[in-house]
């Protein structure tokens, strides 16, 4: 069950401020207040769904491939294609999601490493 009061939705909501990139009706993409990287932004639908599968499953085909394709419109605002750029989305208690509202990390701007 989605909660309305996690803080990406208190972030939609404009009750909480963010360092925006860039927003469209489906959309909003702002830097994480906490970069595991030189750049470092989270992208989240404006919809609600806890998680990757939950959007998948719940979204229309629209919202989806809005999104989806608005993360490629970021890359390119980044122009982090050339370089490279690593996406992740954590999932749940073993994916070590904190933030219950679903979102992609986008990062950037070094090498990244850690797990892979
Ligand atoms: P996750 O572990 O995938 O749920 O990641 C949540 C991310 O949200 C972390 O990288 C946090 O640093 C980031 N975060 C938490 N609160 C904020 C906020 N108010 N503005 C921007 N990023 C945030």
């Amino acid at each position: 069950m989605y909660d309305d009061n996690n803080i990406f939705a208190k972030i939609l909501r404009k009750e909480i401020p963010c360092d925006k990139v860039y927003e469209d009706e489906f959309s909003l993409f702002f830097k994480d207040i906490n970069p595991q990287a030189k750049i470092h932004i989270l992208g989240i639908p404006k919809f609600q769904s806890t998680t990757f599968s939950e959007f998948l499953k719940k979204a229309d085909n629209n919202i989806i491939l809005s999104f989806f394709k608005s993360v490629q419109i970021v890359i390119d605002h980044l122009n982090i294609e050339k370089d490279g750029y690593r996406l992740i989305t954590n999932s749940g208690e073993n994916g070590g999601q904190e933030v219950p509202h679903f979102h992609i990390h986008i990062l950037a701007g070094e090498k990244i490493g850690g797990l892979r």
